[in-house]
């Protein structure tokens, strides 16, 4: 090793010692006759001072070695002098008194300083030198914690009977609901391998197998039109069980996380068990199927009380079936003006015409109601007295309160008011930051009509079973089957999923049939799982864990780039090695390949 130590590990126990330490150059001050080096290496980062008492030529080095230099220096550990200890490091104890430096690799001047905030660069900028990026302690310290926890993870399943089984990467479509990234084949012309968007046939495949235990470290890639914070290719605890019901794999993955927390040291989990909520609760309530539970603020719902109403706005809502429902900003009755039209521009980005505001500025009379003179609001005019009494007490809100009504049809009013839920939560500083809040919402409806679509789709995916008392239903009331699904969520993310599955061949070509798929298609797509059901398949269910969020919320992490080595940017490209890129020409004719139509014109 060129190295005794690492930058780390130096303490007062260390004192006298003669060390040899290599690393980078992180900070350098030079005071003239002394220069301080602040040597970092994985571990940590070490103080190594160069005075009078070094020969000329550590000095000269010393003097020449710039940022991020590769560096090897041997000297003596000391104590710092007394009011020179820096308490925020872990070798803010000692120094090293340089007798030998030597310059392993020379530097160029970095595009921005590892020492620096990362806040302070540019993304692209970070994601093009990753490799730079990546020595920032930050960034290492989130690498350790991902290794921690899918080391974490690997015990925790096999110390249960499960076994790691690795499956395919090229592949054939195996449905998410989202579109495949597919690769030509070269041997077979015109014909293509898709990546798995998941192992969720195989695993199944698995149980049939009579594996019974399975999980899996797998990457999933889907190809989804850009949004904030996905990644074409992700990571996934992927687990799957015979032989279960929906509490048993609930329970197996409860009791992982609440010891992967305890294993990490984390913050307290607000409630365990943890909360079950079924779909429809938390819609009605959160407004959304992954609530964050770190504060209140619950929406209301007036749709009933103003069924009746005059007032246009609530009227034309209720005539289109719509809902109308709102939150309470707490203390927020005297918001300047400005205030409130920007948190009606905020509703407006979910498609909200509008944002009906009543703050409650004043106390209530003797008998609890409030007077026109202790309310302030716009629409006041518009409402009979006895209405605005009834939404103040549907609401709950109390003097100081400001309350906030969308009405429109439900599935504005939910996007809506759950994302101005949380802006609330931001504004009003409500969240609770020191807990980690989960929950598992169950109940989920099996199938969603999809209006552009013209059918039904799976809500899951396509190999979720209906609960029992609710095939029945399947061809007469699609909509109103729940399915035997699961998702856990953490802080408002939805971190896990999965369900009990069908296992019988019969109800999977129903399932398939409902979803409008014909015979042939079914037959080339899933023929072999549904023969494979044919011999003895057990009941199985499982569940994935998305992996990234996982370390991302762990590491308080405002992004799940920040916890991936090698990220994608939103827009699906990887900026140090610029992909995806084009082939050469012999490339694409070994794959049987012609592009259609120039770059330009597909544009
Ligand atoms: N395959 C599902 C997913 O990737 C998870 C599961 O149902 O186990 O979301």
């Amino acid at each position: 090793m060129l190295k005794t130590h690492t930058c780390g590990e130096l303490n007062r126990q260390h004192i006298g010692e003669r060390v040899t330490l290599a690393g980078w150059l992180h900070r350098r001050r030079d005071h003239g006759g002394l220069i301080f080096i602040d040597l970092r290496d994985r571990f940590g980062i070490a103080q190594i001072t160069v005075g009078s008492e070094s020969a000329d030529v550590v000095r000269e080095t010393a003097a020449q070695a710039r940022s991020e230099y590769v560096l090897q220096v041997s000297g003596l550990v000391q104590a710092r002098p007394a009011g020179f200890e820096n308490p925020n490091l872990s070798t803010g104890e000692i120094e090293v008194i340089a007798d030998a430096i030597t310059i392993l690799n020379p530097a160029k001047t970095p595009p921005f300083y590892i020492s620096g905030a990362a806040d302070d660069v540019d993304e692209s900028l970070r994601l093009k030198y990753r490799y730079l990026d990546l020595r920032r302690p930050r960034m290492t310290q989130n690498l350790i914690l991902r290794h921690t926890i899918v080391r974490f993870i690997r015990e925790f399943f096999s110390d249960r009977d499960f076994i790691e089984i690795e499956t395919p990467i090229l592949l054939k479509s195996t449905p998410e609901g989202a579109r495949d990234f597919v690769v030509p084949s070269r041997l077979h012309p015109h014909e293509f391998y898709a990546l798995p968007q998941s192992p969720q046939q195989l695993k199944q495949l698995l149980m049939v197998a009579g594996i019974e235990r399975y999980f899996q470290i797998a990457r999933c890639f889907r190809d989804e039109d850009l949004r904030s914070d996905r990644q074409p290719e992700f990571t996934q605890l992927d687990l799957e069980m015979s032989f279960v019901e929906e509490a048993d794999i609930r329970a197996l993955i409860e009791g992982m996380l609440i010891e992967l927390c305890a294993s990490l040291n984390a913050k307290p989990i607000q409630q365990v068990p943890f909360p079950l909520i079924t779909y429809a609760d938390a819609l009605e309530k959160y407004g959304i199927d992954r609530p964050d539970l770190r504060f209140g603020q619950q929406l209301f719902n007036l749709t009933k009380a103003v069924s009746a109403s005059n007032f246009a706005v609530f009227k034309n809502a209720v005539a289109v079936g719509g809902e109308v429902k709102g939150v309470v900003y707490p203390g927020g009755a005297n918001l300047a003006r400005r205030e409130l039209d920007e948190l009606t521009e905020f509703v407006k980005q979910y498609g909200a015409k509008g944002l009906v505001w009543i703050g409650v500025t004043g106390s209530p009379a003797a008998d609890g109601t409030y007077s026109a003179e202790a309310l302030r609001s716009q629409v006041t005019k518009f409402l009979a007295p006895e209405e605005i009494q009834q939404i103040v007490a549907l609401s709950g809100a109390q003097t100081g309160d400001l309350i906030l009504i969308v009405a429109d049809k439900s599935s504005v009013v939910a996007q809506s008011l759950s994302n101005l839920r949380l802006e609330i939560g931001r504004r009003a500083n409500l969240v609770d930051t020191s807990v980690l809040a989960f929950c598992w919402v169950t109940d989920f409806p099996l199938l969603e009509y999809n209006d552009e679509a013209q059918r039904w789709q799976a809500v899951h995916h396509p190999f979720t079973s209906a609960r029992d008392e609710d095939w029945a239903k399947l061809e007469s009331d699609p909509g109103a089957v729940l399915a035997k699904a699961y998702d856990v969520i953490m802080n408002g993310w939805e971190v896990g999923g999965g369900s009990i599955r069908i296992h019988r061949s019969d109800l999977q070509d129903r399932l398939f049939a409902r979803l409008g798929l014909v015979k042939e298609e079914v037959q080339a797509q899933f023929g072999h799982l549904l023969e494979a059901f044919q011999y003895g398949a057990p009941p199985h269910g499982g569940i994935a864990l998305g992996i990234d969020r996982l370390v991302a919320l762990f590491a308080e992490a405002t992004s799940i780039r920040e916890v991936i080595a090698f990220p994608k940017t939103a827009a699906g490209t990887d900026l140090m090695v610029d992909a995806p890129s084009p082939v050469t020409e012999a490339q694409l004719k070994e794959l049987h390949i012609a592009l259609r139509e120039s770059k330009t014109k597909e544009k």
